[in-house]
């Protein structure tokens, strides 16, 4: 449920972000200005070449602003040095990529534990109990000891999907993660996703699927660097589009 009164989770502040090109500099993101709730569900949308990518970038440290601010919780994201990031990704953030990004070696057991090892917010002696728990609750735990190339692409989104649970991050954000996959097994994901919600996490989702977007609480239209539309969807079916530049209201 999203509380209506609790201070924002994600706060963009006047983010710019400009890539220095040999042609000079190209603006991708222009002035963006987004306040995330805890427990809600967002999706991104718009066109190729928007700045999605760019925008989620923002919030996971994966790239950093020009110019503007970006708080996660209490952390300031855009002032903290890559060692820190990596850090404070890895118990706060769980990322998911179109591709699953699983590490081809290691067995989906492993990949799950990976962020465990490198955190250490977990004991070392509950991690295996703990990575299994995550597999049971994404429907995988029987390919637990198998490697990556051995499961269909739904099943190793669901290991990427328990990967990025590992270490109980308040916040998952997922650039397409149904791009790679057919409609079925992309709904399976979904509903993974709306479960999580329902257990208190925060989801920022970029989508191409308009049937799936259009299941999410908020949709965010991105337009060439700018927020189009910040759509509500509501409770009850009701549609309400807030002009960008005004505060985000719940309907
Ligand atoms: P989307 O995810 O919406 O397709 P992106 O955020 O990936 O869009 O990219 C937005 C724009 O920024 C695109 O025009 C892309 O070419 C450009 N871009 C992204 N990364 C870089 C980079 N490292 N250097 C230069 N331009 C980039
Ligand atoms: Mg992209």
């Amino acid at each position: 449920m999203v509380n209506t009164d609790a201070r924002p989770l994600i706060d963009l502040r006047n983010v710019v972000k400009t890539y220095e090109t040999g042609a000079g500099g190209v603006t991708v993101l222009k002035d963006i200005n987004l306040k995330v709730r805890p427990g809600e569900f967002l999706s991104i949308v718009g066109p190729s070449g928007s700045g999605k990518s760019t925008l989620l970038n923002m919030i996971t440290g994966i790239d950093r602003p020009t110019d503007g601010e970006v708080y996660v919780g209490d952390q300031a994201v855009h002032k903290m040095s890559e060692n820190q990031l990596a850090r404070w990704r890895g118990r706060n953030v769980g990322v998911i990529f179109q591709f699953f990004q699983l590490l081809p070696t290691l067995t989906i057991l492993e990949n799950t534990m990976l962020p465990m090892d490198f955190c250490n917010v977990y004991k070392r002696r509950e991690r295996k109990d703990r990575a299994m728990r995550l597999l049971e609750q994404v429907h995988i735990a029987e390919h637990a000891h198998k490697l990556p190339s051995a499961l269909s692409g739904g099943e190793q989104q669901r290991a990427a999907i328990a990967r990025a649970m590992a270490n109980d991050p308040p916040v998952i954000v997922a650039d397409e993660p149904t791009g790679n996959l057919d409609t079925v097994t992309a709904d399976g994901v979904f509903a993974l996703f709306e479960q999580l919600v329902s257990e208190g996490k925060t989801i920022m989702v970029v989508t191409h699927d308009q049937s799936l977007s259009e299941r999410m609480e908020r949709v965010l239209h991105l337009l060439d660097g700018r927020i189009d539309r910040d759509q509500n969807n509501g409770h009850n079916g009701r549609q309400m589009s807030v002009e960008s530049g005004y505060e985000h209201r719940l309907a």
